[in-house]
């Protein structure tokens, strides 16, 4: 099984993992942080 890592600044995800929906998908992020730049780089279209 392949190791996950951050959508967004491609760090090895851990238990802290952040479950982020993005349309019809879930992508997995490391922290809040990078959770709130998936959301608007989503939102600032
Ligand atoms: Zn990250």
């Amino acid at each position: 099984m392949a190791e996950k890592t951050c959508a967004v600044c491609d760090d090895k995800l851990d238990a802290t993992v952040i479950e982020v929906k993005i349309g019809d998908q879930t992508v997995e992020v490391c922290c809040e942080e990078c959770a709130l730049k998936l959301r608007e780089a989503r939102t600032a279209s």
